[in-house]
């Protein structure tokens, strides 16, 4: 199947489980992870409209998308895969958001690239909410932490979005759900509390997921192997 096909399959799905879940298909963006897949995969997904790309690996993400950009200069892409701290200076030049704000110090880090080169950048905070999972803030109160840090104007170039997750693996659909309706609840406990922001964005759904994530409340899906087929580590 090519990525056209891939695409068109994909976005009908999204569609079918917006409709179950009674949630208009405009609520869910869909975010095309290409990691692994090379510029002309990238490409034919361009050509079929797809605008928002989803890396996990800095340098990976500055390669493509630096030459992506020469003929497509309005592609959106968001660093999705956990970030270490001497990584933030490239992550901070290619990406509108990052989605994998696990840690106080790499709020630290986003702020002084940054405000190095006057750029603010969306943030999603990553909560570990399943148990094989590894990445993520561990608990609410880490969370919450964060979140209070924001709003007492340390980081005054960080915008921050929302929250996102990653299910654990299993075939278990309970435990998935249960991994979802977490970030759901955490979610809406901190929009209410940190009102100031517009924590509006629940970044949780991958290909195996989304239809689960969906009914539990996603407005992002991030899709890589439905897409682009098998990756080639
Ligand atoms: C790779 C990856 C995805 C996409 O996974 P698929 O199962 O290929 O859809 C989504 N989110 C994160 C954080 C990833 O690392």
């Amino acid at each position: 199947m090519s990525v056209k096909e891939n695409l068109e399959k994909v976005k009908v799905q999204i569609n079918k489980a917006c409709e179950n879940a009674n949630r208009a298909p405009s609520d869910v963006k869909l975010l095309a992870v290409s990691k692994f897949h090379d510029v002309s995969a990238v490409e034919e997904a361009i050509a079929e409209g797809q605008l928002l790309f989803g890396e996990n690996r800095v340098q990976e993400a500055k390669a493509k998308f630096e030459q992506i950009r020469l003929s497509h200069p309005n592609v959106e892409l968001h660093i999705i895969g956990s970030l270490q701290r001497n990584k933030v200076k490239d992550a901070v030049k290619i990406c509108t958001c990052i989605q994998s704000v696990d840690r106080i110090e790499l709020l630290e880090e986003i702020e002084k690239q940054c405000a190095k080169i006057d750029k603010k950048i969306d943030v999603l905070f990553e909560v570990h909410t399943g148990e094989e999972s590894k990445s993520g803030f561990l608990d609410f109160e880490s969370l919450h932490e964060a979140l209070k840090q924001c709003s007492e104007g340390k980081f005054c170039h960080v915008v921050p979005k929302g929250f996102m997750t990653m299910a654990p693996f299993t075939k278990d659909t309970e435990l998935i759900r249960k991994s979802f309706s977490t970030l759901k609840n955490y979610a809406e406990k901190l929009k209410k509390e940190f009102s100031n922001f517009e924590l509006n964005e629940l970044s949780m759904g991958m290909s195996g997921d989304y239809e689960i994530a969906i009914e539990e409340g996603s407005t992002m899906v991030r899709i890589g192997t439905s897409i682009f087929g098998e990756r080639q580590y």
